[in-house]
């Protein structure tokens, strides 16, 4: 549901910044920008730097005041340049990301950018739910606001990707414990049989094809295959009779 985010730039300074970051959402398949007192708006640089995301400008939002910006959102996140102190909790983009798509299933959600220069209040920082901050060269860690936009952007549309992924995947029906444990009592006989085991090294080669087994995450399918092999190798099924 990208179009329950809503980007809230406060106080803009720099028109062409608006323009970019309609820009970057647009891109993004982000629709929903609103502009909480911008010092310039409309102007000919901020149409100039969104190029061909103008709708996104004709339809933006301008409010006075960011409890205006924010009304109807459950969930609100502020973009900050600075790592704060422990006042706010700070999440990594994707994480933001992830939670500002979750959670637009059920409504309006905000993320919140702040002014070029000073970035948000504290006053404006109490509003959000919590921080997220790009990391960045720490000696230099505030980006260009239409950059910034750009990147978490990005980030959201990645979970949204995710998630459309996921939710077409079949689910697989994985192979249980005791499955699991079935193959590898079988395998450890089966190497044994054709005599590929030597006693003083099997257990340790044992637990490397367990964790082996284990990353691959093998189904229910996959694990009667595997036995099948097992069984052949021992010469109590032949595959081509
Ligand atoms: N000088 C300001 C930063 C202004 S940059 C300060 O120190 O706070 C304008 C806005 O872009 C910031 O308020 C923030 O919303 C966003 N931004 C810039 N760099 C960022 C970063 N590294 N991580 C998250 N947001 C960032």
């Amino acid at each position: 549901m990208l179009k329950n985010i809503r980007i809230v730039l406060v106080d803009t300074s720099h028109p062409g910044n608006i323009g970019a970051a309609a820009r970057a959402m647009k891109n993004m398949r982000l629709q929903q920008l609103c502009l909480v007192a911008p010092q310039q708006f409309p102007h000919q640089e901020a149409s100039a730097r969104a190029s061909g995301a103008g709708d996104l400008l004709d339809c933006a939002r301008v409010v006075d005041s960011l409890d205006e910006a924010l009304s109807g959102c459950h969930l609100v996140v502020g973009a900050s340049a600075r790592s704060r102190s422990v006042a706010w909790p700070v999440v990594s983009p994707g994480e933001a990301a992830a939670k500002l798509v979750t959670e637009a299933s059920q409504g309006d959600v905000a993320l919140v950018f702040g002014r070029e220069r000073s970035g948000l209040s504290n006053s404006e920082l109490d509003r959000c739910t919590f921080l997220v901050h790009i990391p960045t060269n720490e000696a230099y860690s505030s980006l260009n606001l239409g950059a910034a936009v750009q990147v978490l952007a990005y980030e959201i549309h990645l979970a949204h990707l995710q998630g459309q992924r996921t939710a077409s995947e079949r689910p697989r029906d994985l192979a249980t414990a005791e499955m699991l444990q079935g193959f590898h009592e079988h395998l450890a006989q089966a190497l044994d049989d054709v005599g590929f085991t030597d006693p003083r090294q099997s257990e340790k080669l044992l637990r490397r094809l367990r964790s082996l087994f284990q990353r691959a995450r093998p189904d229910k399918d996959e694990i009667n295959i595997l036995r099948g092999i097992l069984s052949a190798m021992q010469g109590r099924k032949s595959m081509r009779r």
